[in-house]
Order: C-alpha cells, then structure tokens, then sequence
C-alpha cells in the first residue's frame, strides 16, 4: 500500500512490510557479531543405527539468541547470514564448537569409537576457497579424527552453478576422511545423474516424506534406497515421531533413524 511520508512523497512500503524490513537489517548487523557475542549455541540431535540401537552420530543444530527479538529459528538467520559474510565467521564458530565437543566423548561399550559430529554447512561456505583447509586445521587443533566428522550438505550441491567447486571441496573434504551426507533429499530438483559425481556417504531424507508416508513419499524414500543401494551409500531418515514410521523405514532398509520419537536436540550432558 502506498503512503505519503513526512516530506509528501509515496512511500511504496506498507507499515508491515518497512517492519519487516526493519528486523531483517538489525538482524543481519547483529549476525556478524554473533560468533563472538556469546549469542549463538548448539544443540545436539542423537542419530542411531536402525539396525543396533545405538547412537552413530549428534547432529549439531544452531540456536541463536537476539537481544531485542529473542530466539530465532536458523532457517530464518541462516538465510540472512548466506547473504552476507556472516556465514563464513558463523560457520567457522560451529565447527570449532562441535569438533571441541565432539572430541571429548566417550566411546561406549562394544562400539569402535564414538558417536560422529555431524554439521551443517552452507553451499556458500562449501566453495568459499580453503575450506577443506579449515576443516583440516581444526580437526588437528580439536585432536578430533576426520573419520569422525560428517558434513552435512544439500542439494544446491548438485546446482550445475555450483557443481565445479562443490564437487572438488567434497573432495578434498572425503579425502580427509570426512564423511558426506546429502541433506534433505528429495526436496531439491537437481539433476540426481550427478549424484555418483560426488563423493557422498549418506543420503538423508527430508522429514516431509517420512512425516507423510504416504503412496508418494514411500515411493520417494524406496527410490532413495535404491540409488544408494547402487552407489554404495547409506540412508538416513529425518523427522520420525512415532514408533510406526520407525517400524516401516527399518522394514523398508533405512540405516539411520532421526527425529523427535527418538531424541530431541538437546545440550549434551557432560562426559
Ligand atoms: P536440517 O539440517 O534438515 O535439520 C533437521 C531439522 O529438523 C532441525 O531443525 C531439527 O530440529 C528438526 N527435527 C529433528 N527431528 C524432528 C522431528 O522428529 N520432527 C520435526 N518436525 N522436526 C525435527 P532446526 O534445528 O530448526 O534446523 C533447521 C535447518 O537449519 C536445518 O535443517 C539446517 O538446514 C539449518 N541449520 C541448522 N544448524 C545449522 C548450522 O549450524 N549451519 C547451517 N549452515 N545450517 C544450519
Ligand atoms: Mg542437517
Ligand atoms: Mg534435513
Ligand atoms: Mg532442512
């Protein structure tokens, strides 16, 4: 709606959306100082093994903190922090976090070492050059094995504008002994012929498919386990909240189960 402002001219923005406005530039200022403002903290969602029970991996999930609007959800601040540099600073700050918390777990009994630290990381991050570098320095800094980091990425990754520099990072990164997991599958609209380009170790499903389980969502999840049946990866499901869909997705061959039925995320009790 169009308004006359103090000096008579139209203003094209409507109350709502100038406070909108408003919150996304103090948001966005106030990101940039949040790795270093005491802001920002993770929680950990456990991620167990279908077949055994036990816990493969804690996938760190960042909460943030504004002083005037309070808690934010990341896909509200993490999409504001890809638009500016503040992702870089923000992204540094969670895998320090995660590599320093996951360095100092347990291994449980009978299990070969402890639960991975699975992270999110952005695309923008990802071909940001020397990240596999980062990644590298601060898994020596940590005294955390590379074979216990997973990296969490979505399928922007198979964007063709972006397939050439994601591609060779991943590399890089695998090289390591970094494990990578493709977030939120089926979601994307990528050309899935370039998934075996990659070097990925899990495909992860979005939660919609396992919250639905309906004709098209079984179908999504069984073309899933083909295809990683076929290039040798594992599969993850997201999002179950009921002991049904864990009965159906360890029928159907699902490797790795995750969601509010199983654990919340949560800040991880001291060693
Ligand atoms: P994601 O990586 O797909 O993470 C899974 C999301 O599903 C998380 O939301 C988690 O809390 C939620 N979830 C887990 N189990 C259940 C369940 O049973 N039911 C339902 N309804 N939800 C469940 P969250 O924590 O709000 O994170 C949202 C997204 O924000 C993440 O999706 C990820 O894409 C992004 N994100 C979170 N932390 C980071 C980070 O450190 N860096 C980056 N780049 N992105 C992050
Ligand atoms: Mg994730
Ligand atoms: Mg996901
Ligand atoms: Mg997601």
């Amino acid at each position: 709606e169009a308004k006359k402002n103090g000096r008579g001219q139209i203003s094209f923005y409507s109350e709502a959306s100038y406070t909108l406005q408003r919150r996304r530039l103090k948001l966005t200022q106030a990101l940039a100082q949040a790795h270093q403002d005491g802001s920002l903290h993770l929680l950990y969602q456990p991620i167990y093994t279908a077949g055994t029970g036990q816990i493969a991996s804690y996938e760190a999930l960042l909460r943030w903190r504004h002083a005037e609007y309070g808690n934010i959800v990341p896909d509200e601040f993490i999409a504001l922090a890809e638009t500016s540099n503040a992702i870089q600073t923000i992204g540094r700050w969670v895998l320090e976090q995660a590599c320093r918390q996951a360095a100092s777990w347990p291994t449980a009994p009978g299990q070969p070492q402890p639960p991975r630290i699975a992270i999110n990381t952005s695309i923008r991050q990802l071909v940001q050059p020397g990240y596999s570098d980062l990644v590298s320095a601060t898994l020596q800094q940590c005294g955390l094995a590379p074979q216990r980091l997973i990296i969490e990425v979505t399928e922007s990754v198979l964007d063709e504008r972006n397939m050439d520099r994601a591609s060779a990072s991943l590399s890089a990164l695998h090289g390591l002994g970094v494990e990578i997991h493709l977030d939120d599958f089926g979601t994307g609209y990528s050309s899935l012929s370039r998934l075996r380009q990659l070097p990925l170790d899990a495909l992860k499903i979005d939660k919609s498919f396992v919250t639905d389980m309906d004709e098209k969502s079984l179908t999504v999840i069984e073309a899933a386990l083909l295809i990683a049946r076929r290039y040798g990866l594992r599969v993850v499901a997201e999002g179950v909240e009921s002991a049904q869909q864990i009965a159906t997705l360890r029928s159907m061959g699902v490797d790795e189960l995750q969601g509010y039925h199983l654990g919340r995320p949560a800040p991880l009790p001291a060693p």
